[in-house]
């Protein structure tokens, strides 16, 4: 495999730092920048590893792209900047690889038109953690044989967004697993219900309740209870440092050169 130049923004923040580090050490990928709005100037491995890695930290993506030429563009930054990058990357033939959460559907469906009119391809996706992936997998399977469900995701109490991408994607998930197997959410049974306090129920979307949990101490984590007849399953996957969405991220940057559709989920992938 021919080497891949990289380069990554949101460099100096929590993900963008563990990216930094992973890319740089990893063999076959080569990083050539580093983008974000702090500590522009500075080498980017001395904040990072305390290594100098002769990559100084710019604020200017197009810059960048220019005196680079990269291949793929991580993107761990936050929800009101990603979309902009993501143009910026394909409107100069670099394949965007984003961990960054918050995107919507319409977003997504958006994205996907500049993939075509750019013929660039592009990875999103919210989860770089293998074993959340098959959390994932395994809650749409459990989908089929037990009609109720519900998703309690935890975060740190940093993170912005709520809910997260990974319980907004794993809600689609069960809910075309269910479409395809006509199972309803057995909802028929239960009583209306009262909310005494707004939000106790969390929030709902694909017709399946969300609940966000948001404290020191948590890096990412989700539970997806299934309910049927007298039992319930629980499918639980827990990020406990940020290296567990690195063998995944580097899954997704090999997948990426010469890319030329949107990839929206690290499950698709994966043959299981
Ligand atoms: P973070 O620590 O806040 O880092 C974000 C970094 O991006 C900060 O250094 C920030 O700079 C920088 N930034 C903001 N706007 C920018 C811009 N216009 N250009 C360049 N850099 C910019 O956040 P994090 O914890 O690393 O998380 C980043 C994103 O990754 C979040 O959306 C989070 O949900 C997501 N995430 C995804 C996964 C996954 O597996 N897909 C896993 C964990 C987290 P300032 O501090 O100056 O704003």
């Amino acid at each position: 495999m021919s080497i891949v130049k990289v380069i990554v923004c949101g460099s100096c923040g929590k993900m963008g730092r563990e990216a930094i580090k992973t890319v740089s050490k990893e063999e076959n990928l080569e990083l050539v920048g580093a983008v974000d709005l702090d500590n522009t100037g500075k080498d980017i491995g001395l904040i990072t590893q305390n290594q100098a890695l002769e990559i100084y930290i710019s604020n200017d993506l197009e810059f960048i792209i220019s005196n680079t030429a990269p291949q793929v563009m991580i993107d761990f930054t936050a929800p009101a900047v990603v979309k902009e990058h993501i143009y910026t990357a394909l409107q100069n033939n670099v394949v965007p690889v984003v961990g960054t959460t918050g995107l919507t559907n319409e977003d997504i469906e958006e994205i996907n038109t500049w993939v075509h009119r750019y013929e660039t391809g592009a990875i999103i996706a919210p989860n770089f953690a293998l074993g959340a992936i098959l959390m994932m997998k395994f809650s749409s399977i459990a989908a089929r044989f037990l009609p109720q469900v519900e998703i309690i995701e935890l975060h740190h109490d940093q993170k912005i967004d709520a809910p997260s991408g990974t319980a907004l994607k794993t809600a689609q998930m069960i809910k075309a697993e269910q479409v395809k197997y006509g199972i309803g959410d057995a909802s028929d049974n239960k009583p209306e219900e009262i909310e005494k306090l707004n939000g106790a129920r969390g929030g709902k979307i694909e017709d399946i309740h969300i609940h966000s949990i948001r404290l020191q101490g948590k890096v990412a984590h989700q539970e997806v209870i299934f309910g049927g007849k007298g039992q319930t399953l629980s499918i639980r996957h827990d990020s406990l440092d940020r290296s567990s969405f690195m063998p995944g991220l580097v899954m997704a940057i090999k997948e990426a050169v010469g890319l030329k559709k949107l990839i929206y989920g690290l499950e698709n992938l994966i043959e299981f």
